[in-house]
C-alpha cells in the first residue's frame, strides 16, 4: 500500500510499539495502516476412514491441502468451515474439534484449524480441480509439498489424538 485510504497522501514507514507501520505523511491526517492478519478457517476433513485433501484450481499439480476459507462478517470459524465444506466439497460437517491457531506469516493470515468429521458424497465446486482420499494411517506420511503449514497442522492433530488415529 502506497497511499492513505483517508486522504490519498503518500504513506511512510514509522516505528511504533516495536512494529514498523505505514502512516500518513499529511500533517492533518492520523491514518495508520495496521496491517492486521486476516483470519482464515481451516478444516482437516475426515470422511469415514479417510482424510480428504483437495487441489485448488490455482495450484500446481500434485499440491493438495485442507479446506480453508476467509471468515465472513458475523461468522464464527466453525460456521465458516461448515459453509466451505458444503460449498467446495458438498459435504456436511458433523463434528468440529479445534486443533489450534497457526501463524501464516507469508500471507499475513491467522489460520484457525479444526478437525472435521464429515458425511455425504463429494462434489467439487469450481474452486477445486481434484481431491485425494488419504487413509487415516497414511496421513502422517502424506507429502504436502511446499504447504508446510498444512503438514504442521495435520501432524499436530495426529500427535494430540494418537489413540483415535
Ligand atoms: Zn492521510
Amino acid at each position: 500500500m502506497k497511499f492513505c485510504l483517508e486522504c490519498a497522501a503518500p504513506l511512510k514507514e514509522k516505528e511504533t510499539d516495536g512494529f514498523t507501520r505505514l502512516v500518513c505523511t499529511a500533517s492533518d491526517c492520523t491514518f495508520t495502516f495496521w496491517n492486521n492478519p486476516t483470519p482464515v478457517a481451516v478444516g482437516l476433513v475426515r470422511l469415514g476412514d479417510d482424510y480428504i485433501l483437495a487441489r485448488n484450481a490455482n495450484w500446481t499439480e500434485g499440491t493438495f491441502s485442507m479446506i480453508s476459507g476467509f471468515i465472513e462478517k458475523g461468522e464464527t470459524p466453525e460456521e465458516t468451515i461448515k459453509r466451505e465444506l458444503k460449498e467446495e466439497l458438498g459435504l456436511t460437517a458433523n463434528q468440529l474439534d479445534f486443533i489450534g491457531h497457526f501463524k501464516f506469516d507469508m500471507m499475513n493470515q491467522l489460520m484457525i484449524a479444526y478437525h472435521v468429521q464429515a458425511s455425504g458424497d463429494i462434489e467439487l465446486n469450481e474452486e477445486l480441480v481434484e481431491f485425494v482420499r488419504v487413509p487415516h494411517q497414511d496421513l502422517k506420511r502424506f507429502d504436502f509439498g511446499n504447504l508446510e503449514l498444512s503438514k504442521h497442522i495435520a501432524l499436530k492433530w495426529l500427535r494430540n489424538n494418537h489413540a483415535s488415529c
